[in-house]
Order: C-alpha cells, then sequence, then structure tokens
C-alpha cells in the first residue's frame, strides 16, 4: 500500500489502516521512517482536531479504571476515544506495562475506543516520538479524545505534558506526609488533580485530601493564567465523578481556546519537537558514523580513565564527524 492509500484509508477511520499506519511510526528502518514522514505530511493537514489529555500517577491509583469509565462515559456522550501511553520502562523490560488491553477489558470492546500500548524497546525519547506520531494519526482517523497515559515515574510525565493540551494528576486519600512526597515538579504539570478511591471507607479521608490539596495549588505556580488548578474527588471504580471530570475538561477547553492558549502551546511544542527530532536525528547519524565510531573506544576510555577532559574528546568526536 502506498502512503497516499494508507492515509485515505486512515481518514475514514479503518482501524486496520489505523493500526498498519501505527506499525509505520514505530518501526525504526530507514526506509519505513521516510513512509512515516510522507504519511504524517499526507495527515497533517486532518490532525488537531481533538482534545489531548495526558494523566499519570503511581501504579495502583487507579489510572486503568479510570480511563475505562472515563473513556465509556465520553464515548456515550458523542466523542471518539483513542488511549495511547508512554512507558519509558517498557525500553528495560522489552514489554509494556500500559494499555494493556487486559486492563481495560469494556473500554477494548467499544466500537468508540482505540487503544494502543506504549512503543517497547525504546529509549523515553524514542517513546515519546512515536507516541506523538501516533497521536497524529489517531486524530486524522477522527478520534476527538486523545488519553496518553504514563507511569507515575522519571521523566515520562514531562515527555507527556509536553505532547497534550491538558494534564491530570490521580492521587490517592490519604494527606500529611503524602503532601511532602509527591514530587513539585510533577504537581506543577497538574491542570486537574483528582483524588481517585473517594469511596467507602476512604471517603473521608479523601475529602480531607481534596481539601488540603485545594489550599496546596494556591502556593504552586500556575501553568496558565487562565486557569485555576482544580482538585476533585472521585470513584473511577463506582464511577462517581466522572462526568465532573469531564465538565471540567471541556470547561478548561473551552477556557483556554478562547485565551487563544491551546493553540500557542500546540505550536511551541511543535518547535521544541522540531529541535529535538533535528537533535536525536544528528545524533545518530554521528555515532553510526564510521570516522566516528573508529574513535569511540579509545576516546571512552581515556576519559574513563581522566586522561582527557569530556569536553576535548567531544570536540575530537565532532570534528571526525564533520571531516
Ligand atoms: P493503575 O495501576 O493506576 O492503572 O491502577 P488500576 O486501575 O489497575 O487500579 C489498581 C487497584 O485499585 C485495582 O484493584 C482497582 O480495582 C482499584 N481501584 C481503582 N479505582 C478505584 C476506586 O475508585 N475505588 C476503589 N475502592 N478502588 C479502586
Amino acid at each position: 500500500m502506498t502512503p497516499e492509500e494508507l492515509a485515505e484509508r486512515i481518514r475514514r477511520g479503518d482501524r486496520r489502516a489505523l493500526a498498519k499506519g501505527i506499525t509505520l511510526v514505530e518501526s525504526t528502518r530507514a526506509d519505513h521512517r521516510e513512509l512515516t514522514a510522507r504519511l504524517l505530511e499526507l495527515l497533517m493537514p486532518y490532525t488537531g482536531n481533538s482534545i489531548r489529555v495526558g494523566i499519570s500517577g503511581v501504579p495502583g491509583v487507579g489510572k486503568s479504571t479510570f480511563i475505562e469509565s472515563f473513556g465509556n462515559h465520553v464515548i456515550n456522550q458523542g466523542h471518539r476515544v483513542a488511549v495511547l501511553a508512554v512507558d519509558p520502562t517498557s525500553a528495560l523490560s522489552g514489554g509494556s506495562i500500559l494499555g494493556d488491553k487486559t486492563r481495560m477489558e469494556t473500554l477494548s470492546r467499544n466500537p468508540g475506543a482505540f487503544i494502543r500500548p506504549s512503543p517497547a524497546g525504546q529509549t523515553l525519547g524514542g517513546v515519546t516520538r512515536r507516541t506523538r506520531e501516533t497521536l497524529l494519526l489517531c486524530e486524522s482517523a477522527g478520534f476527538d479524545v486523545i488519553i496518553v497515559e504514563t507511569v507515575g515515574v522519571g521523566q515520562s510525565e514531562t515527555a507527556v505534558a509536553q505532547m497534550t493540551d491538558m494534564f491530570l494528576l490521580l492521587l490517592l486519600p490519604g494527606g500529611g506526609d503524602e503532601l511532602q512526597g509527591i514530587k513539585r515538579g510533577i504537581m506543577e504539570l497538574a491542570d486537574l488533580i483528582l483524588v481517585n478511591k473517594a469511596d467507602g471507607d476512604q471517603q473521608a479521608a479523601a475529602n480531607r485530601t481534596v481539601a488540603d490539596y485545594q489550599m496546596a495549588v494556591h502556593f504552586l505556580h500556575p501553568r496558565s493564567r487562565h486557569w485555576q488548578v482544580r482538585v476533585q474527588p472521585l470513584s473511577a471504580l463506582k464511577r462517581q465523578g466522572v462526568n465532573e471530570v469531564w465538565q471540567t475538561v471541556e470547561e478548561y477547553r473551552q477556557a483556554l481556546t478562547e485565551a487563544g492558549e491551546i493553540n500557542a502551546r500546540r505550536a511551541a511544542q511543535a518547535r521544541a519537537w522540531m529541535w529535538s527530532e533535528t537533535a536525536d536525528t544528528l545524533l545518530m547519524e554521528l555515532k553510526e558514523s564510521d570516522s566516528v565510531q573508529a574513535l569511540v573506544s579509545s576516546l571512552e576510555q581515556a576519559v574513563t580513565e581522566g586522561k582527557i577532559p569530556p569536553t576535548v574528546a567531544a570536540k575530537k568526536l565532532i570534528d571526525a564527524f564533520r571531516h
């Protein structure tokens, strides 16, 4: 199939074509990268028509339970939902723990949903790039709510915040020490904080946690002048507060769209993406060049033994690449 045919089928919402396009996107083969570039070019005019929502929280907080009830709810409102994942740990394990279909059973069977696990076996940079491209394919296939899920560890939250319009952070009931335990940087990414498991025995604790965080967010540096971070209780399991989450997402979208901020943010994200793509590609070419490879092991050893300063070694590598 040519990129033109594939693009046409994806636009018509053909799920098999979409899956095929994503497989192409995830491939590292040089000829596939070229086809992907062509495919993305063809589909570019049909992207952008979604709200891109990032979701994070520690394992066990209830992310997949939430995405399942939220996704189904949003589809019932007439939308189409794609769920993607950024899981850098898949680079180590070779398999993905996020976006696993068995974790979202009813949603994965819903014809209005499309679930794609994190691309495996790559660096965070690689996973991020593939997920961004997959997001664009899903938009061109008519998905208008895109959820990008990540685990609550490391730098993947920042990567997800940089490819989405809104960032949701799920927390567990329980204040005090927990309040200290959450990394400030991650809190500052959040546009909406959800205290999950606000049901049964944990209801009262959840309400206290909501109140604590409502105070705490006032001391955070806001991500937007046009949005005050909200804190809401949620029971993903009992499906309480799920509609309220969707209402908040819609209010957020409206507020930031009116202020022109969604477009401005996406434009800034696209510029940053261009530069990181440029840097990644250059570095890959440099590492693969014969003249650099001839020097690498001796220079690495010299640097390891403290015989030459790293800056000098870097200059030698770059000189070798240039000549
Ligand atoms: P994830 O690792 O963040 O994706 O978390 P899961 O969605 O797999 O949920 C972890 C556990 O918490 C499961 O046993 C869920 O049934 C449970 N859980 C998720 N949401 C809720 C909730 O709202 N209330 C209660 N009581 N349990 C929940």
